[in-house]
């Protein structure tokens, strides 16, 4: 069983209130923090071996070192919430159940940043959960871990929930800056990098959900205790939101030792495909990581176990490889078809590009349409290269990721399956009428 240091006390009847968070020993780790130096909590985070959960990846520690601290210039802490990932849910689950996790990691971090103000930039379609943090916000200024001279410390700290228009783009840490300054959500060029010329050009650090709420454990266990858990540079626990063709999909706290197998089959996690099918691959890390067959899912091209981790998952590159992304896994069943799996992210991709540069702009409308005419059997083999063509001149030449996390499903859909593309061109009255899972199984 993975060790729970985030979820631990999910299931306690009013966790979401100061009162029972505080009984749980809520906000002691705050209360070593502030005893502690910025210095102090840097080095305990930096050994931690935390990296970023937002998909990223980067440790946590570097990225806060990395903040500017001219005099005189505020700085400031950004959460962002705008969990919109296709198949990630984890932070949803965090704010919703554990609001005070999150405001305790963050009390901390802000020490640590020397923000005196902080944000939680919150997706739009989030509509029910500003009202949580805001409602858990006033209940730590009430009990005096925000507000002026917390703790007596002399530090100030002020927490302000923002609310997303509903644009996937806002996720991106420069689009989520120029949302949160009011102005339209566009990726800004880079650099400057936030930790410079952030949120109204001060140095802004940006953290994901969870990794703001992960410094809590950290301080309370240690960094090095911390660092124990897990494997290799996969340090600590690892939220998972699990969906599609699962018996039980949810949010699972893992240690990142388990196997991929493991984690889809057992019990505890996702207790197995949905109706006895057999599994056809999978999206282990948010819509824009690269899709896994089967074969290669639950071991790698070495015959190795994979394992649910940083290093694991992403093993043999993208040719046979994947990523851990946010930790959205999304299952496929033996039922489902990849064309048409990858026509309707294409869409979202399309949708949600803000089109400043060409080849996203153009590039993920341009695959759209072919991956509709290809998967209603109008398509042509020479379609099939087009689409190829058209992922890699959209790779790489973007301003912010999301060209590539429209390109990366494609390409990794033409390689491993390949073959449900053709079906669908050499088929094109059977692709009308039927799936390629349907239709071979
Ligand atoms: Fe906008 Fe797409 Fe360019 Fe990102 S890659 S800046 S979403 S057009």
């Amino acid at each position: 069983m993975s060790k729970k240091l985030l979820l631990k006390d999910a299931h306690i009847e009013g966790i979401r209130y100061f009162e029972t968070y505080r009984k749980q020993g809520g906000y002691t780790a705050a209360e070593k923090a502030l005893k502690m130096t910025p210095d102090e909590i840097l080095e305990e985070v930096k050994t931690s071996g935390l990296r970023g959960r937002g998909g990223a990846g980067f440790p946590t520690g570097m990225k806060w070192s990395f903040l500017a601290k001219p005099e005189g210039v505020p700085r400031h802490l950004v959460v962002n919430a705008d969990e919109s990932e296709p198949g990630t849910f984890k932070d949803r689950y965090l704010m919703e159940f554990l609001p005070h996790l999150l405001i305790e990691g963050m009390l901390i971090s802000s020490f640590v940043l020397g923000s005196n103000v902080s944000y939680i930039y919150i997706r739009g379609e989030y509509s029910w959960i500003p009202d949580i943090l805001e409602e858990a916000i006033e209940e730590a200024k009430a009990a005096g871990f925000l507000g002026k001279n917390i703790l007596g410390t002399g530090f100030d700290c002020e927490i302000y929930v923002q609310r997303g228009g509903g644009a996937y783009i806002c996720g991106e840490e420069t689009a989520l800056l120029e949302s949160l300054e009011g102005k339209r959500g566009n990726p800004r060029l880079k650099p400057p990098f936030p930790a410079v010329k952030g949120l109204w050009e001060r140095p802004t650090v940006v953290n994901n959900v969870e990794s703001i709420a992960a410094i809590v454990p950290i301080i309370d266990i240690t960094g090095a205790e911390y660092a124990k858990i897990g494997v290799g540079r996969s340090t600590g626990t690892k939220l998972i939101s699990a969906c599609g063709n699962i018996n039980k999909p949810g949010v699972y706290e893992i240690d990142m030792t388990i196997t991929v197998e493991e984690f889809i089959y057992s019990d505890e996690y996702c207790g197995g495909i949905k109706d006895g099918k057999k599994l056809k691959a999978c999206i282990p890390g948010g819509s824009s990581v690269p899709i896994v067959p089967a074969n290669l899912l639950l071991r790698t091209v070495n015959g190795e176990p994979r394992y649910m981790n940083y290093e694991s998952l992403a093993d043999g590159g993208f040719a046979t490889g994947t990523m851990m992304g946010s930790g959205g896994f999304i299952v496929l069943d033996e039922d489902q078809c990849i064309v048409e799996h990858t026509m309707t992210l294409a869409r979202f991709y399309h949708h949600e590009s803000c089109g400043q540069c060409t080849p996203c702009r153009e590039g993920t409308g341009w695959m759209h349409k072919i991956l509709k005419k290809i998967e209603k059997g109008e398509g042509k083999m020479e379609d099939i290269d087009l689409l190829w063509d058209i992922q890699r001149k959209i790779e790489g030449n973007t301003i912010c990721p999301l060209g590539d996390a429209a390109a990366w499903p494609v390409a990794a859909a033409i390689r491993h399956f390949r073959d449900e593309f053709e079906w669908h061109v050499k088929n094109p009255e059977l692709s009308q009428t039927q799936n390629y899972g349907l239709a071979h199984y």
